[in-house]
């Protein structure tokens, strides 16, 4: 296995402590040593002098869920240093997708995200397990951390209709979230001011419910819920800056603990 020995570097290793000179040598995609390594051979070595040298970023708000099926390789994370990205943001996420409302969803997608890049292949999946195994059937880059979105999961029980839920489809909903996080969502994030998740507006103690205290997704799966505030109370608030205050309740701590699992998924 070729080592790597990246020399001369300033490391900051992550944990909040004062970055110092060292040397890190690589094996496969294992750090195996820290420290002075000038008598250590290697089949690569990188100089990293006046550079820093640091362990990847982890991207808390990502869409790449979008473009990894079309971009496995993610290089513009990887030029940026981000290794670990948290999608399905927004209440947007590739699944699930139900027969009935697939076609309005896709349409509705590819709208938002058009020009972004080619279509993506929609019909390797409808489930939320069927798009995470795609994802690693194909191979993809960075590490993914995914949420499924609340408005797509809306979207797949009602399509876009605005108005409130009936309680046959917001327990179908339900279904839905419980489903993907069986299949592998490590969370619930919301949208609540992009439709559909604005039509969520009649569906406060759902919404509320789903954003704050759904128990079942943080006690079942040790999961968490993302959320974007709705509507401001002040209404002269611009929509960046309403969504400027959105909200993460997946605390840097958390998603540093998966990033910086060895069996991290889609590693
Ligand atoms: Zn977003």
């Amino acid at each position: 296995m070729d080592r790597i020995i990246i020399k001369n570097g300033l490391v900051l290793d992550g944990t909040g402590a004062a970055g110092f000179p060292a040397d890190v040598a690589v094996e496969g995609d294992r750090i195996v040593a820290v420290g002075q390594l000038e008598s250590v051979d290697a089949e690569i070595t990188i100089d990293a002098s006046e550079r820093v040298v640091a362990p990847g970023f982890i991207d808390m708000h990502s869409h790449a869920d979008y473009t990894l099926p079309v971009w496995p390789t993610a290089d513009s994370l990887l030029h940026q240093g981000i290794t670990t990205v948290v999608v399905g943001q927004c209440g947007f996420s590739p699944a699930p997708l139900r027969e009935a409302t697939r076609e309005s969803v896709v349409r509705q997608v590819a709208a938002l995200l058009g020009g972004v890049g080619p279509p993506l292949p929609w019909d390797q999946w409808s489930n939320f397990g069927e798009y995470l195994g795609y994802l690693e059937q194909i191979g993809i880059s960075p590490n993914v951390v995914p949420l499924v979105g609340q408005g797509v999961v809306r979207a797949a029980v009602m399509g876009y209709t605005a108005g409130p839920a009936s309680a046959e489809q917001m327990r179908r909903m339900q279904t839905e979230v419980v489903r993907a996080m069986e299949e592998g969502a490590f969370g619930l994030s919301t949208g609540l001011i992009y439709p559909p998740g604005s039509f969520a507006a009649f569906e406060e103690p759902l919404t509320a419910r789903w954003a704050q205290e759904e128990a079942f997704t943080s006690a079942t799966f040790g999961a968490k819920a993302i959320r974007c505030d709705r509507r401001s109370p002040r209404p002269s608030r611009s929509a960046a800056g309403r969504v400027r205050r959105c909200r993460s309740a997946i605390s840097r701590r958390r998603a540093k603990e998966i990033g910086a699992r060895p069996d991290a998924p889609w590693s």
